[in-house]
């Protein structure tokens, strides 16, 4: 016998079939955003919503083709249906969050859905209808099967493809609509197939209480479903609220970053990136990276700078300083400031002679003067480079011997540069000897200053004597070229300096109250002694203890005094205005020897031993000797040619004219001896005279 659906209640069964749909798509959504921070008992009520929903449908099913018939529902089955539908709710929250899986797990999935909805089927079915399973034709019973796992299978890929983009709430509701209509077509069709063989109970006058039943069932379910719908979708919401939050606190962290990592001053990465990027660096090249070479700069004066700037004009010194020295490296590094004057870039797989041309360019760069308000300022920089293999590596290792590295470029003179060996860490345990030595070295006499004399190369008459520093200290003799840097580092220099020229002035007050012939001493005096403010004022006290007359002292400064033009310039005025004479030391030996006699005037020029060295035998090394020699000469200065040796060094030079000194006419010597060797010369003024060794 054909049944036909009741009319009225197929819209309510499509009503709770969307609404089932509905609360399946809410629920997959959140279910798979919210993965495991799901409450349990949020899945229960999930579970348990869509299983009445599930089961909801069956039974209004059933109903819609059963209103006009007697039946008496039998509660035990109609319960255990409602269990079953909870399985199959949990199994469907069960798989969700696996997503899509191999096609093996989709026919497993698809299979057991099937079976479980068949299973809320045929226990809903029974507990409304009296159905004796074998009184259904196998045919019919596998035909229903075949639809529910078509059913199954559409439902699966409907709420895959539809959960696949994130849904509006129209979308949504569109889907479930669709997806509604769909399931609740498909259960009719089932259904109509499966009842078409039964025997059926009587018929019903009306189907009142059947319909009062439906909407009753219909009622609770909906409110059920929606009640679980709305509670995921409240969490979803607040779940999109803290996504934004997140969003919000991510740009924040990265703002943070930012300003973590960059040096407010100059804008570019500060030491906290350095640290990081040296961390990170072995990792970013794909193996590539087997070496990393970590170059270190620090300037040489930049205290004096500061000084004499201020603190907005040292700022805009290392502003300036970054924009040059960025124009000097490749675009692949990046330059970070450690802080303070201290700059420093890696550069991965290093060759020494790339890093040895690069510092070179840097020297160079800084070299050029820089302007700020209105002054013209020279700096020089000191380099200190460090490389390790990436398989040895060992961050704080690479940067302390950079810092090492830098220390020895320091000490050998400045604005250089020096690569790490193993064997600058034995040279940095003596720095630190004679850094300790030299602070007592005054107080204990340690000192002595020795006299070489300067002789007129044509009359060979003795015009003065180079005051020269030695130190006999407990670690034994150490020659000026290695305490001085030191002694400048640890700033002694000031009073061992002081106590030089005090002592030189003694010794030619001395020589004037034995009246011998009047000769000048000349000093040495480092760049950081000069530049002190009270310099001019220090010369100019001794010069009056010692009742020596100005003239008589000469102040011998390097190049390096060119720091700052306009200082300089203002010092040197102040020592002219007293009377002393300024030579310029070692001509000849760094870049800015004609920078420095073009702003300064000086007295007397004294080239530098090794441009002598290399006249003999080389046209060109004497075409320029005599370029400088006749420059000083044009200057209005005395002309001084340091390290004669040999005779034939002298006889070369004598045609110019010029003041020559060397261990050809004398080594430096104690005062006493010095005399001996003068008086020589009284003796026998031929300017030919070989010192007798007295040494
Ligand atoms: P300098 O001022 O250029 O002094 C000349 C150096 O050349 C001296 O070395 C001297 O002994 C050496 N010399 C002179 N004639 C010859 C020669 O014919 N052959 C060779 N091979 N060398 C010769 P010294 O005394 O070891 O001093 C080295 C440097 O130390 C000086 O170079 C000077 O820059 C610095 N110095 C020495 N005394 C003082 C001082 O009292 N104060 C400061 N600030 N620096 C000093
Ligand atoms: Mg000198
Ligand atoms: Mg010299």
């Amino acid at each position: 016998m054909a049944m036909f659906p009741h009319i009225s209640l197929i819209f309510l069964s499509i009503i709770v079939s969307i609404a089932t749909s509905y609360t399946i798509l809410i629920l997959i959504e959140y279910i798979s955003r919210r993965e495991k921070a799901i409450h349990s008992r949020t899945k229960l009520l999930a579970v348990l919503a869509l299983g009445s929903g599930f089961f909801g449908m069956q039974v209004l099913g059933i109903l819609t083709f059963v209103a006009e018939y007697r039946f008496t529902p039998r509660i035990g089955l109609l319960a255990l249906g409602l269990v079953a539908a909870c399985l199959l709710a949990a199994y469907i929250v069960k798989i969700i969050p696996k997503g899509i899986g191999s096609r093996s797990d989709t026919a497993k999935r698809v299979l057991i859905t099937a079976v479980l909805i068949k299973a809320v089927h045929f226990l809903g079915l029974s507990g409304i209808l009296n159905v004796r399973f074998l009184a259904i034709s196998a045919g019919y019973y596998f035909l229903s099967a075949a639809i529910i796992l078509m059913m199954s299978y559409f439902a699966f890929r409907f709420v895959r493809q539809s959960n696949a983009k994130q849904a509006s709430e129209k979308q949504r509701l569109k889907n479930a609509a669709v997806m509604g209509f769909v399931l609740t077509l498909l259960h009719y069709t089932s259904t109509n197939t499966f009842y078409s063989n039964m025997p059926l109970p009587e018929t019903a006058t009306d189907g009142l209480w059947v319909i009062s039943t439906a909407i009753f069932v219909a009622l609770m379910v909906s409110l059920l479903l929606l009640f679980a719908a709305n509670l995921a979708l409240v969490d979803l919401h607040a779940l999109e609220t803290e996504s934004g939050l997140l969003q919000q606190v991510k740009a924040s962290e990265s703002r943070f970053r930012t300003l973590a990592y960059t040096d407010q001053l100059t804008g570019i990465p500060n030491r906290h990136w350095f640290f990081a990027h040296l961390r990170e660096l072995p990792d970013s090249g794909d193996g590539e990276i087997e070496s990393i070479g970590v170059v270190l700069l620090d300037f040489d004066d930049f205290k004096s700078i500061n000084e004499l700037l201020g603190q907005d004009g040292g700022d805009q010194f290392l502003k300036k300083i970054v924009e040059r020295l960025k124009s000097v490296l490749p675009v692949t590094v990046t330059l970070a400031r450690l802080g303070g004057d201290e700059f420093i870039f890696t550069v991965p797989n290093v060759k020494k002679p790339y890093l040895e041309q690069l510092c070179q360019a840097i020297l160079l760069a800084i070299e050029e003067p820089i302007q700020i308000s209105g002054r013209s300022i020279t700096s020089r920089v000191s380099i200190g480079i460090s490389c390790q293999k990436v398989t040895e590596l060992d961050e704080e290792r690479l940067i302390k011997q950079a810092d090492l590295a830098l220390f020895m470029a320091k000490s050998a003179g400045k604005e250089s540069y020096a690569f790490f060996s193993p064997e600058l860490l034995d040279s940095s345990t003596r720095k630190q000897e004679l850094t300790q030595a030299l602070q007592q070295a005054l107080v204990n006499g340690e000192f002595s200053v020795h006299y070489q004399p300067q002789i007129e190369l044509v009359s060979g008459r003795v015009i003065g004597f180079e005051a020269l520093l030695r130190w006999n200290s407990t670690l034994g003799a150490v020659p000026p070229s290695e305490f001085i840097p030191v002694a400048e580092e640890c700033g002694a220099i000031h009073a061992i300096g002081e106590w030089v020229l005090r002592e030189a002035c003694e010794q030619l007050s001395v020589w004037r109250r034995e009246s011998r012939p009047v000769v000048h001493v000349s000093v040495n005096v480092s760049a950081k002694q000069f530049l002190d403010p009270e310099f001019a004022e220090k010369v100019s006290r001794i010069l009056s203890a010692t009742d020596v007359p100005a003239e008589c002292v000469e102040i011998e400064i390097t190049e390096s005094i060119m720091l700052d033009l306009d200082t300089a310039a203002g010092l040197v005025e102040e020592l002219q205005d007293i009377g002393v004479k300024l030579a310029i030391d070692d001509f000849g030996t760094g870049y800015s020897s004609l920078n420095a006699v073009k702003n300064i005037q000086i007295d007397t020029l004294k080239i530098d031993k090794s441009l002598v060295d290399e006249v003999l035998g080389s046209d060109r090394s004497m075409a320029i000797l005599a370029t400088i020699i006749e420059l000083g000469k044009n200057l209005g200065a005395d002309v001084v040619v340091e390290g004669l040796e040999t005779l034939e060094q002298v006889n070369l030079m004598k045609q110019y004219e010029i003041i020559g000194q060397g261990y050809y006419f004398s080594r430096p010597l104690p005062a006493d001896k010095a005399v001996r060797v003068w008086d020589k010369y009284l003796e026998q003024p031929d300017g030919l005279f070989h010192a007798p060794i007295l040494y």
